[in-house]
Parts: C-alpha cells; sequence; structure tokens
C-alpha cells in the first residue's frame, strides 16, 4: 500500500493532539459536595478512615445463636432490629431474632436464617444441624478496613465510586473542577435557529451542536455568542469569552478567505501551535493558548468539520483539564462492510459500528462524508480513521476506529 506524503506546511493528527496535551494543563484541585461530585475526578487517593461495617453485622433475617448450640428449641430473649443497639445478651440455650443489617448481639457468634427455623410461645426451634461460627455475619471492616487505600487519585467518580465516599463520609472531595467552555460561531451568514434567513443567511448550527457534544461531557457552556465577519468587533467578543473559559471554542474564520479574521487575531492574542493538518474534514483547524493557558480552538466553519474536530482534539483537552488520566479514546478495529475511496489526506469518516453474531465489529458509513453534510453525522457512533493512500478499501477489510458512542445492536 502507497501511504501519501504530508505536505510541508502541515502536521499529522498524532502530531497535532501531542500539541494540545502538551499544552493543556490540569485544573487546580477544589473541594466539592458530593452532590456536585458526579463525573469529575479524584484528585487525591482515598484512604478508609473507618471500618465498614462498623460493627459486626447480620447477613441474614433470623436468629443470632451460639453456633456450639447447634439444632433444638431456644429461648427467645428479644430482637436486634438496625439502626441501634438493643444491649441483648445472647446466653447458651437463647437465641435473639435479628434483621439483615443488624449488629450482632453479644455473645452471639452465628446467624441461623429465618428459613431454618420454626417460631412459637416464646421459643424457637433451630432445625440447622451444623452451625459455624462467624455463618451469616459480616465482620468488622471486611467490606472496607480503616486505613485501606479505596480509591485512587484520578478515579472518576461514578456510581459505586459515590456510594464508597457517602459510606465514608467523604462529603467534600477533592476534585479538579470541570473546564469553563465559551463557544463561538463566526460569519456575517449567519442568523440563530428560529430566525427566518435573508438570501445569502444560513442559520447557525455549531453553538448548538457544538453545545450538546459539551453537554454529553456533563460541561455547560459558559458563553454562546455570534461575531460578525468584522476584525474589532470579533476581537471584542473573543476577548469578552477569553475571560470567562478555560477553553474558548470558535467555529469558522479559520480558512484562506478575506474574512477568515480569527486566523489573525489567534496571531495576535495568543500562541498559535497550528493551524494547518493533515487530515479530513478539518484541514484549516487552529489551536492556541494565551499567556494565562487558556486554550483556543479554532475549527472550521463546516458543521461536520467542527464537530469532527471536538471529537479528535478539544474533547481529550477537556478531559485532561478536568484530570482524566486516559483523555485519549482507544481505538478499535472494525470490518468494513463496503467499499469505500481512498482521500489524500487521514480521512475521518462517520460511521455505524455494529456487533455480527460471531462478535466482529462491522462499519458501514453513513453516505455521503461531505464536510458540510450534518447528516453524515447523524447516527453515527464511530469516525473511522482512514489513512490517506491511492488504493480503494476494500469491503472486508480492516480499519481503525474510534468509537464516539455505543455499540448498536
Ligand atoms: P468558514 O470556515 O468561516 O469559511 O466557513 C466554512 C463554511 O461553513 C461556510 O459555508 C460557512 O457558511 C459555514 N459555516 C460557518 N459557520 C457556521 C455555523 N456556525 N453554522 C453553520 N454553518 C457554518
Ligand atoms: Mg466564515
Amino acid at each position: 500500500m502507497s501511504v501519501l506524503p504530508i505536505p510541508a506546511d502541515s502536521i499529522t493528527v498524532e502530531e497535532a493532539l501531542q500539541r494540545v496535551l502538551d499544552a493543556t494543563p490540569v485544573l487546580t484541585p477544589v473541594h466539592v459536595s458530593l452532590a456536585e461530585a458526579g463525573g469529575l475526578v479524584l484528585a487525591e487517593a482515598v484512604i478508609a478512615n473507618e471500618d465498614l461495617p462498623p460493627f459486626p453485622a447480620s447477613t441474614m433475617d433470623g436468629y443470632a445463636v451460639i453456633a456450639a448450640d447447634g439444632a433444638g428449641w431456644r429461648e427467645l430473649i428479644g430482637e436486634q432490629m438496625a439502626g441501634y443497639m438493643a444491649g441483648l445478651t445472647v446466653r447458651p440455650g437463647t437465641v435473639a431474632r435479628i434483621t439483615t443489617g443488624s449488629p450482632l448481639p453479644d455473645g452471639a457468634d452465628a446467624v441461623v436464617m429465618v428459613e431454618r427455623t420454626a417460631e412459637g410461645n416464646g421459643r424457637v426451634e433451630i432445625q440447622q444441624a451444623s452451625i459455624k461460627v462467624g455463618e451469616n455475619i459480616r465482620p468488622i471492616g471486611v467490606d472496607m478496613a480503616r486505613g485501606q487505600k479505596v480509591l485512587n487519585a484520578g478515579t472518576v467518580i461514578g456510581p459505586g465510586e459515590m456510594g464508597l465516599l457517602a459510606s465514608l463520609g467523604i462529603a467534600e472531595p477533592l476534585v479538579h473542577p470541570r473546564p469553563r467552555v465559551a463557544v463561538l460561531s463566526t460569519g456575517d451568514e449567519l442568523v440563530e435557529p428560529w430566525e427566518t434567513p435573508k438570501p445569502g443567511q444560513i442559520r447557525d448550527a455549531n453553538r448548538y451542536a457544538l453545545g450538546v457534544a459539551l453537554a454529553e461531557m456533563r460541561l455547560p457552556t459558559a458563553r454562546s455568542t455570534i461575531a460578525p465577519d468584522e476584525k474589532e468587533a470579533t476581537r471584542t467578543t473573543l476577548l469578552d469569552a477569553l475571560a470567562v473559559a478555560d477553553v474558548l471554542i470558535t467555529s469558522g474564520g479559520v480558512s484562506m478567505g478575506q474574512l477568515d479574521l480569527v486566523k489573525g487575531l489567534l496571531d495576535e492574542l495568543a500562541k498559535v501551535h497550528f493551524g494547518r493538518l493533515f487530515m479530513k474534514p478539518g484541514k484549516p483547524l487552529h489551536f492556541a493558548t494565551t499567556t494565562d493557558e487558556t486554550l483556543i480552538f479554532g475549527l472550521p466553519g463546516n458543521p461536520v468539520s467542527a464537530l469532527v474536530g471536538f471529537e479528535i482534539f478539544v474533547r481529550p483537552a477537556l478531559l485532561k483539564l478536568a484530570g482524566h488520566r486516559q483523555p485519549v479514546r482507544p481505538r478499535v478495529t472494525v470490518e468494513i462492510t463496503h467499499a469505500i475511496t481512498p482521500g489524500d489526506r487521514p480521512e475521518f469518516q462517520r460511521a455505524v459500528v455494529s456487533q455480527s453474531p460471531n462478535g466482529h465489529l462491522l462499519a458501514t458509513t453513513t453516505g455521503a462524508q461531505a464536510s458540510s453534510r450534518l447528516a453524515s453525522m447523524v447516527g453515527a457512533n464511530a469516525l473511522l480513521a482512514l489513512p490517506a493512500r491511492r488504493e480503494p478499501f476494500e469491503a472486508g477489510e480492516k480499519v481503525q476506529a474510534i468509537m464516539t458512542g455505543p455499540l448498536v445492536g
């Protein structure tokens, strides 16, 4: 296979992503309440400061017994339910009723489940002949022992992690905050979706599309504006957005046109790390940083280019800012179900990936792949990462893919 050469003025996606990640800081940790902590990344390890359970607890509804007593009729001395200490002491020949999660009464060393008993006239028949010491009891600290490391720094707080923090009474964990993101569309042609475009105008798709890409990452949009193709107005809008954001995402205005003003303004206001990629769609994608480490992504205006650029470069940067240790999605190998015409640049084609009955991942692209055609994003759960080459990709050929959504059944 002949792999096509990279033009001298462009850099590869891999090199560009490396530059983005190298220039992206990790946000300084803060304490937040548990209500706000879901999905955030722990900035320090969590050591259990208590034993869990904090008392020997029954795992069954039944009777607390002395194991050595074995089977037979016993005197019932009372009951121990969850949430308090009944102050009972089980002596040879006696038992106490107990429920799941309740503390084991003094003297008892096992619990017999209610299914293996009968009760009547203040007495209980234990029908289980052989009872092991410790049976149906969770000893102190069996789930988490005091001093044990239970979560590493860098762990994402999902449901299980959240439950652990709550169990341990860590009400304000130390986490990396969510980055603040501003989104800016540029272009004299743009009007809002509820407006009727005049001749020559179109509706702004990118702010709304990018808003959802951010929302899928649980990131609110701190600011969202349209800037006209006028230099001073765009400068003001850029500066205003930079003041409230850790990341500014612009779309449009980075190509070679006379009114592609963002390009020039990035040179004036920030340090540009790259502005031309060996990539399709998204060749003119710009990345810059300000002196206070605010990141600026100048995405191309075409809606598909903007969304693909977001996926490949902005998303990893946002994840790194938020403390994620693995901000780049792993690539998987998929089998294409049809031939694909190759391009002269490495291309990210939108595709639907499903699992075949024998466990293969099968990819079918979403039709015409023009960078203006948003319909090529619809229903896609993957980007195929196709190298630039002359030979067509053949049906059944294996290629790399980035899963952007759940597998289709
Ligand atoms: P530009 O990168 O500014 O040259 O824009 C490239 C193409 O994308 C042009 O056809 C623009 O009209 C279109 N475009 C730019 N911004 C948007 C937007 N926010 N929503 C929809 N289309 C856009
Ligand atoms: Mg434009």
